[in-house]
């Protein structure tokens, strides 16, 4: 299945037709679009269609065909039982990978109702009700309150925009997880709201400008970029930091480190590229199209991403690719790396989440296109995008808060924690421009050439505005790209965000219209009220944070802080109006924010002193001895290792003392206990590289990060 909107500017896959055909039927185990219009009567497919543009509700006898039909399907591909497929609030800062889905297994089999006997016989089925919905607890997610023991219930419910798909023998049902009483507790149902609010809004809003008034949907797409280190199982199961946190709490920078971005772009070494291959085929088979793949800046790093598609089927395949990567890692005795910053000192992952909005009819809300028409449209969306951005700021960066992040917002290889928005310089200036009274369709987004001047190779068509790296919200010609989305997150929370402030700036754009202001004057007062949102400088620079307090936008640098502000009043508010949270499930998000921040500290804590105490330590000492008979040659050991258990056992004074209170924890977990972890991490780097080699407990950053490239 490979999915193009019409409207894409990317290039098209230089493959012959025959080819993409073979290609295409890889993709066998995803029961998607041409599977159900092949299997389906086309009466009941063309009425799925319909309800997935209108959300209506699926009849009961299309229920049942349809759970006939993906029975027949499933049985076809291997399947002997059916999972419900969700994604709990499971933060990520442990790197769990593939483990950000939940799965509720079931049989497919049930009992023969129609017989009179007493022990009815069974019969291989999946019944209707079973494909739609399933039951079960949930108190044992993070739930912020929501649910309790003696209240547990919650509910899946197939997400029916998502394809099923049959992996391991099991058909997965992607779904939403809510509770008895009908409050979101996963990170689909919040998404699946926002797309409904985008819908709701973008369509209010071409109707209101009168423009592409035949579009009947507005959709958001999601083209992620995945960054993962990759180094051998060995490695990592030898290291407790790496198996509890996904990072590793201690170990010196290798003397090569990345001087020379030499792994950049490189070819990609044996293993790894047979990984890829082997992920990429695996993906394939379940109804996602990888396309990029490639070594990354730090030694041992590199990056994958499919073609984009519907932002909910995209989400699933990234949390999908995270447990297919780990499984197919494993089969080559590999392990796969996902945490934003698993070695520091060394450049972390990224997951670049490429976000459009787009209408059934091919309209783009983020291409600048040809005509007057897509001009305006164009206009109009970023200034939506302008209004969400200032107006919601605290949010966009909520969003992407978690324990991993902290280490790499603002450390000079991701954007700083400042959201702002690069819509390229020319289009800074079209905005002045607007706000002064000019036309919304004269910006030109005309292609330029970059021109290598030369007879051999000739000049490269580029995109009218340069790419900004530094900046978290950059426009890349046909969408915009959120870069400081967290390596080890479900992107469905952060794109759940970008949809809510999106259609929260639409439908500001059209109040303006519908109170009977011009089209032109609408955009170009929201412009002007939110213009210091745009910023077309670079965001690494030491004057950036300074400009951006004089202009207003927050700089919450740490996960506390930006949570904090999660379920403000106005946060609240929007969230209300757009009919994404109520206040009750704003504030239970908010306390799995800190919880899951708090938990992820809390690991890293006791795994850090374990490590020390029952590795680092005696090694230390069997170091020491060696010197014995030779004291002067031990140079300043002593004084090091010493100085080890002296931080050691400061962190543990100082982590005795963690306040009872979740939101204090956080706050005194980060500005108190961090530093000390830091205090100790140094002391045993330096330790490092004085203990006899070999003796060093732990496999070191030269071992784990040149060492998978056979
Ligand atoms: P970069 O140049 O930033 O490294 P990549 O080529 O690695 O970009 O990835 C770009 C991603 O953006 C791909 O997943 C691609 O399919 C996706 N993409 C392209 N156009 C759109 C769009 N209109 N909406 C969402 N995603 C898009
Ligand atoms: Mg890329």
């Amino acid at each position: 299945m490979l999915f193009r909107s019409p409207f894409s500017r990317s290039p098209g896959i230089l493959l012959t037709m025959a080819v993409v055909d073979e290609i295409t039927q890889m993709a066998s185990a995803v029961f998607d679009d041409k599977t159900m219009k092949s299997l389906l009567p086309s009466s009941v497919y063309q009425r799925h269609k319909e309800n997935l543009v209108s959300g209506a509700p699926t009849s009961e006898d299309d229920m049942k065909v349809l759970a006939e039909t993906l029975f027949k399907w499933g049985r076809e591909q291997g399947a002997v039982s059916f999972a419900h497929w969700f994604f709990p609030m499971r933060g990520g800062s442990g790197a769990v990978g593939g483990q950000l889905g939940a799965c509720k297994y079931d049989t497919l089999i049930d009992l023969d109702w129609s017989s009179n006997l007493a022990t009815k016989p069974f019969v291989a089925t999946l019944p209707y009700e079973r494909l739609f919905f399933g039951e079960t607890d949930g108190s044992s997610f993070p739930n912020g309150g929501l649910r309790a023991t003696h209240t547990a219930a919650a509910f899946t419910t197939w997400d029916r925009s998502s394809p099923c798909f049959v992996m391991d023998k099991v058909l997965r049902v992607p779904c939403a997880f809510v509770t008895h009483l009908g409050a979101c507790i996963d990170e689909k149902t919040p998404l699946l709201r926002s797309n409904d609010a985008v819908n709701r809004e973008g369509l209010r809003l071409l109707k209101a400008i009168g423009l592409a008034t035949d579009a009947k949907a507005v959709y958001s797409y999601l083209g992620w970029e995945q960054e993962f280190f990759v180094i051998k199982a060995e490695h990592y199961r030898a290291r407790p930091d790496l198996v509890n946190c996904g990072r590793c709490l201690v170990g010196a920078l290798p003397k090569k480190h990345q001087q020379g971005d030499l792994n950049y772009f490189a070819p990609v070494p044996g293993t790894v590229s047979e990984l890829m291959f082997n992920i990429q085929a695996a993906m394939l088979k379940y109804g996602v199209a990888m396309a990029v793949l490639h070594n990354e800046v730090a030694p041992g790093q590199h990056e994958m991403s499919p073609i984009y598609c519907e932002s909910s089927f995209s989400s699933d395949n990234n949390v999908l690719f995270m447990e297919v990567s780990n499984k197919e890692a494993a089969k080559l005795g590999l392990a796969v790396l996902f945490h934003e910053k698993p070695f520091a000192g060394i450049n972390g992952n990224g997951k670049h989440n490429n976000w459009s909005l787009g209408t059934d009819t091919g309209i783009n809300f983020f291409y600048p296109g040809k005509t007057d028409e897509a001009r305006k449209i164009y206009t109009t969306g970023i200034a939506a995008l302008a209004y969400g951005l200032k107006q919601h700021n605290s949010l966009v960066r909520c969003s992407v808060a978690q324990a991993g992040n902290d280490w790499r917002l603002g450390a000079q290889e991701a954007p700083p924690a400042i959201i702002s928005l690069y819509p390229g310089t020319g289009m800074e200036a079209h905005i002045d421009n607007v706000i002064k009274g000019a036309e919304l369709d004269v910006y030109k987004a005309e292609k330029s050439a970059s021109n290598p001047k030369c007879s051999a190779a000739m000049p490269a068509p580029c995109g009218v505005e340069d790419r900004n790296r530094t900046a978290p919200f950059p426009f890349c010609g046909n969408r915009f790209e959120f870069r400081a989305v967290g390596s080890s997150q479900n992107c469905a929370f952060p794109i759940a965000i970008c949809n809510t402030m999106m259609a929260s700036g639409m439908a500001a754009i059209s109040s303006l219209i519908e109170g009977g202001m011009s089209h032109r004057d609408a955009v170009a007062k929201i412009f002007k009220e939110n213009r210091e949102i745009v910023f077309t400088g670079n965001g690494y620079s030491a004057e950036w944070p300074v400009e951006a307090k004089k202009r207003g936008l927050p700089n919450d640098n740490t996960t506390p802080l930006a949570c904090a502000k999660f379920n403000s009043p106005e946060a609240k508010k929007v969230f209300e109006d757009m009919k994404i949270f109520s206040a009750e499930e704003v504030d239970a998000r908010a306390e799995v924010m800190f919880e899951n921040y708090v938990t992820t500290l809390d690991i890293e804590i006791s795994t850090l002193i374990s490590m020390i105490e029952t590795g680092i330590l005696p090694a230390c000492a069997k170091d020491m001895a060696k010197y014995a008979a030779m004291k002067d040659l031990a140079g300043d050991r002593e004084a090091t290792y010493k100085a080890i258990k002296v931080e050691t056992d400061k962190l543990k004074a100082i982590a005795a003392k963690r306040p009872s209170d979740l939101h204090k924890d956080a706050t005194y977990i980060n500005d108190t206990v961090k530093p000390q972890m830091l205090a100790v991490r140094a002391a045993v780097d330096k330790a490092e590289g004085l203990i006899e080699a070999g003796l060093y407990p732990y496999p070191t950053y030269e071992a784990m990060l040149y060492s998978h490239h056979s």
